[in-house]
């Protein structure tokens, strides 16, 4: 997967630490993610470390989509997913669709959003961290409850809330109890969500979290579904003194609607309007749109109870026409984004496509020459580092010629093509078949000793001779000579390689063909 060469073993280990460390980093902290995974994906790229450079591309990924960079981001994973597929690397793939699913979700795609956290889940190697596990699980349990399967969505978030917890990721299992509590205050379960706040206080009590504004908002929703308004007051209080860590995004907002929403209910109404025009100041500062709209709302609630109608109306008026063109707004963002990646996949296949062309023999599909000479290389190099063995075996065909003279050559053709499929069937495990040209093949076995290779190569041989050529050729025969070396720990250079498989051939065509020839290479 990895190609690497001995000096490289250690730098390659500290990178993929590092890698693991960021991969592993709250999702509080995204904003710490970029510069580091940027170095990393350069560093991983000159090591020729692939798999290491795409899961740092995905962090990358991750950032610019919790950034808001929703496009930019979709089409990342997107590239890292097709990567991870072509290169069949689970991990990367099950990252790669749980980030799919995230970028989904944010384009209002929720079927595909779901789609992709199904597959986060299902891909992900049985050995992964628990915490790790946990976080495809809790994005599932999102897509879920969004796809309107509130039910299942619990459930994962129950097995997420288990595997955080005995990982003794702290900020996960708070992430994932905000989650649920949210959900049962929004079904209004004040029971099930008290509990659960319970648990976020213990949590916090045991280990000296300091909340962030997002879980107090969900714990001050909670406490004003049971009217406790003295609690909520409580509880937004670290975030009306400006003491909860600088947040992301809309949650001090949201919290100082929830206190407008909460006083107002409690008949404090100059209170309640002093707590809405902080939201207001704050929305209009940091362009949320979509919090602003519900201010208008909560202020056409407060005018309406203070007896103002005529202002409550013109309020009320003027949240429909924001709240209309936000969604009109989020649709062409969403347009938008989904339209750059469908662009960025089509231009990707194009090229995958054209380069696998120039990589295949069109008579027989098989790999061709240039794929070989931009292949072996690294595969010896790859071998030399491990201290494995490779092999090498030249198939000629016997008295082709006469094929060609006595049938057609079109009849050739047809027996190379018949020879390409018993030679992609023999081809098993790492091993593979090219057509190095005319009537020539090569096949490559990465990892496979002398003894091995010969046996291989001796069972094909008699394979060809023994296919049904009847009805192709009539009485005369197919066979083919084979020039088999082998390195047993990967040093030499490719060509020297082929030159002794090439003499080792000769050999088998002057002692009468129709056999195989093996010899170390040395
Ligand atoms: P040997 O290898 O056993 O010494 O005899 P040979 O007859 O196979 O010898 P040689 O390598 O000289 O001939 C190879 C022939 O393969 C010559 C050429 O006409 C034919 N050939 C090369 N490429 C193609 C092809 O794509 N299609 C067909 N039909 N024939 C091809
Ligand atoms: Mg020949
Ligand atoms: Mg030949």
């Amino acid at each position: 997967m990895t190609t690497e060469t001995v000096s490289c073993v250690p730098a390659l280990e500290a990178l993929e630490r590092s890698i693991e460390e960021l991969e592993g980093r709250p999702m509080s902290q995204f904003r710490t993610v970029r510069a580091p995974a940027e170095a990393l994906e350069r560093q991983a790229r000159e090591l020729g470390a692939d798999e290491l450079a795409q899961r740092a591309l995905l962090l990358l990924a991750a950032v610019l989509l919790r950034e808001g960079r929703t496009g930019e981001g979709g089409q990342l994973a997107h590239q890292v997913r097709s990567w991870a597929e072509l290169h069949d690397s689970p991990y990367v793939r099950a990252r790669a669709h749980r980030e799919l699913s995230i970028f989904y979700r944010a384009v209002g795609d929720f079927s595909e959003g779901l789609t992709h956290a199904v597959q986060g889940v299902a891909v992900l190697p049985d050995d992964v961290p628990g915490n790790v596990r946990a976080r495809h699980l809790l994005s599932l349990s999102v897509a879920l409850e969004e796809g309107g399967s509130p039910m299942d969505g619990e459930r994962r978030a129950r097995e997420a809330l288990t595997l955080a917890a005995t990982a003794g990721d702290t900020e996960l299992t708070l992430l994932v109890l905000n989650n649920l509590a949210y959900s049962a205050f929004e079904l209004d379960d004040e029971p099930s969500a008290r509990l659960l706040v319970g648990q976020m206080r213990e949590i916090q009590q045991r280990t000296g979290h300091r909340f962030g504004a997002n879980e107090l908002d969900t714990m001050a929703r909670v406490e004003l579904m049971g009217g406790r308004y003295a609690a909520v007051e409580a509880l937004l209080q670290p975030v009306l003194a400006d003491q909860v860590a600088a947040n992301e995004g809309d949650a001090v907002a949201e919290c100082l609607l929830t206190l407008a929403l909460a006083r107002r209910q409690n008949g404090r109404y100059e209170k309640a309007q002093e707590a809405l025009d902080s939201a207001r100041v704050l929305c209009a500062e940091r362009e949320l749109a979509a919090v602003s709209a519900r201010v208008r709302e909560e202020q056409a609630a407060l005018f309406a109870a203070t007896g103002r109608f005529a202002e409550a109306y013109e309020e009320h008026r003027v949240f429909h026409a924001e709240a209309a063109a936000l969604h009109s707004a989020q649709r062409d963002a969403r347009a938008r984004a989904l339209q750059a990646v469908f662009e960025a996949n089509e231009a990707r296949r194009d090229s995958e496509h054209f380069r696998e062309m120039a990589h295949r023999d069109p008579l027989t599909g098989l790999h061709n020459r240039r794929y070989i000479n931009e292949r072996v290389p690294d595969l010896l190099l790859d071998a030399a580092a491990k201290c494995l063995p490779f092999s090498l075996a030249i198939i000629d065909l016997d008295h082709f010629k006469r094929v060609n003279d006595t049938l057609s050559h079109s009849t050739g053709d047809t027996v190379l093509q018949h020879v390409a499929e018993l030679l992609t069937e023999a081809a098993c495990g790492s091993a593979f078949a090219a057509r190095m040209g005319g009537e020539e093949f090569l096949l490559v076995y990465p990892g496979v000793d002398a003894a091995e290779a010969t046996e291989r190569c001796e069972r094909l041989r008699l394979r060809i001779r023994a296919h049904g050529w009847e009805p192709i050729t009539g009485n005369l025969p197919v066979t083919t000579s084979v020039g088999v070396t082998t390195t047993p720990d990967g040093r030499g250079t490719f060509s020297a390689l082929l030159s002794e498989a090439d003499r080792n051939l000769y050999t088998a065509k002057r002692d009468g063909r129709d056999r195989v020839v093996a010899g170390l290479f040395t």
